[in-house]
């Protein structure tokens, strides 16, 4: 296999939980700036590309909405399979359907015993251990929140404030000093991490990787009885099980910015034999489904997800609305030309090898994510070049090839939805 082709770019394991019944878009972000990068990949290469969702289904938010819910569903996977079935619903009306994608879970068998495997490996190296550590159980419910040395708000299970210290033998995992090393060469976007390093700084030299759940991969095979594994190390490890399965020398995983301290540091210290780097994504305001249809569907799921990689923080809906009306601007200009060249009177003239030039670097452009620069080449492209062939060789008696056009064409569809 060539080096290219052993690539592919996927959203990190995203939670599997919406507010039941909130059709909302703005969490799929990243699941569709990895699909409109694959799309103009597999225009440039000419092949196929996998697509892998990766879900994260173990959570203790989800358990408690489980067991608020006692009885509507049959089991605890079936909850989970009941809140991706709606986000499935959702994703094929921003053009994603679920046919021909790889749903990987960490609730999956199949997952569950290659992360038991991992896991194995791991403690028999030692990069994972277990030690008597210094634990916050809650008074009321007996929950092991923490390790001691955390500030406490509340008890996640119940409620409570009230905690008491004491030993527990705990699976831990040590952060390294260089908290450098964890990003160093990693991130692609942004490209001032200077923020994003700052989460990294603040992280503990060390962090307990064992909880008490009810649902979870259990311990039990390293010594651990009654706790399971931190869905958040499952979240981490998920991408060098993506990377086995499809013989992956790089994973590009796509995430919101905010949560890079929650897989990153584990998946840098935890897996190896591949390269991982990200797509750490500014958020967009809150956007219900219905929301997204009356803004446009080929803007939302085509037009932003490229946009937001243009920007360097959170997009606020000021700002938004000034993509949009950029958008609106573009594609209006872009239309008018397109429809000015497709004139049929006259000869038929091709364009040039400069312009099939330009034309091919704007692709390489948006692959290798220079999204503010593709888009001036082809905002040029449309303004020099389109507007001289429109009128000029309209006025002469020609017409651009409809071959040339249907370039045209897939190329802005592909990166303006
Ligand atoms: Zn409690």
């Amino acid at each position: 296999m060539i080096e290219s082709e052993r690539k592919i770019i996927t959203a990190s394991a995203a939670e599997n939980l919406d507010t039941i019944n909130e059709r909302v878009v703005h969490r799929l972000i990243p699941m569709l700036v990895a699909e409109n990068i694959t799309r103009v990949i597999e225009y440039e290469s000419g092949r196929i590309m996998p697509r892998v969702d990766l879900w994260n289904c173990v959570g203790m938010k989800m358990d408690k909405i489980f067991m608020a819910q006692q009885g509507r569903y049959g089991s605890r996977r079936d909850f989970s399979t009941s809140l991706l079935v709606d986000k499935y619903t959702i994703l094929k009306e921003l053009g994603i359907p679920k046919k021909g994608r790889d749903i990987i879970r960490d609730d999956d068998d199949t997952t569950k015993s290659w992360l038991e495997k991992k896991l194995e490996q791991l403690f028999s190296s030692g990069a994972v251990y277990i030690d008597s550590v210094g634990v916050n159980i809650c008074n009321n419910c007996g929950y092991l929140q923490s390790v001691d040395s955390v500030s406490l708000a509340s008890c996640t299970v119940c409620g409570n404030s009230r905690f008491h210290s004491e030993k527990r033998n705990v699976l831990m995992v040590d952060i390294p000093k260089d908290r450098e090393s964890l990003i160093k060469d990693k991130i692609i976007y942004p490209q001032n991490t200077k923020y994003i390093r700052s989460f990294f700084d603040q992280l503990p030299p060390r962090i307990m990787i064992s909880r008490v759940r009810e649902y979870g991969l259990p311990l039990d095979s390293i010594g651990l009885e009654g706790y399971v594994l931190d869905p958040k190390i499952g979240v981490a490890l998920m991408p060098e099980l993506v990377a086995e399965k499809y013989e992956l020398s790089e994973l590009t995983l796509t995430q919101g910015a905010t949560v890079a301290t929650h897989n990153i540091p584990y998946t840098s210290v935890l897996t190896n034999g591949f390269r991982h780097t990200y797509l750490l994504l500014p958020k967009i305001p809150i956007t219900s489904l219905e929301e997204a249809k009356n803004i446009g569907l080929s803007f939302m799921a085509r037009y932003l997800p490229f946009a937001i990689l243009t920007h360097n923080s959170d997009i606020s809906p000021a700002r938004l609305k000034i993509i949009r009306e950029e958008y609106a601007r573009i594609t209006w200009k872009i239309d008018t030309i397109i429809f000015s060249l497709r004139s049929e009177e006259g000869q038929s003239v091709n364009l040039t090898p400069e312009d099939h030039q330009i034309l091919t670097e704007i692709t390489r452009d948006f692959i290798e994510y220079r999204v503010r620069v593709g888009q001036k080449k082809l905002g040029k492209f449309f303004k020099a070049q389109g507007r001289r062939y429109a009128e000029e060789m309209r006025h002469k008696g020609y017409y651009l090839n409809p071959t040339d056009i249907d370039t045209i064409e897939r190329i802005v569809k592909l990166l303006y939805g």
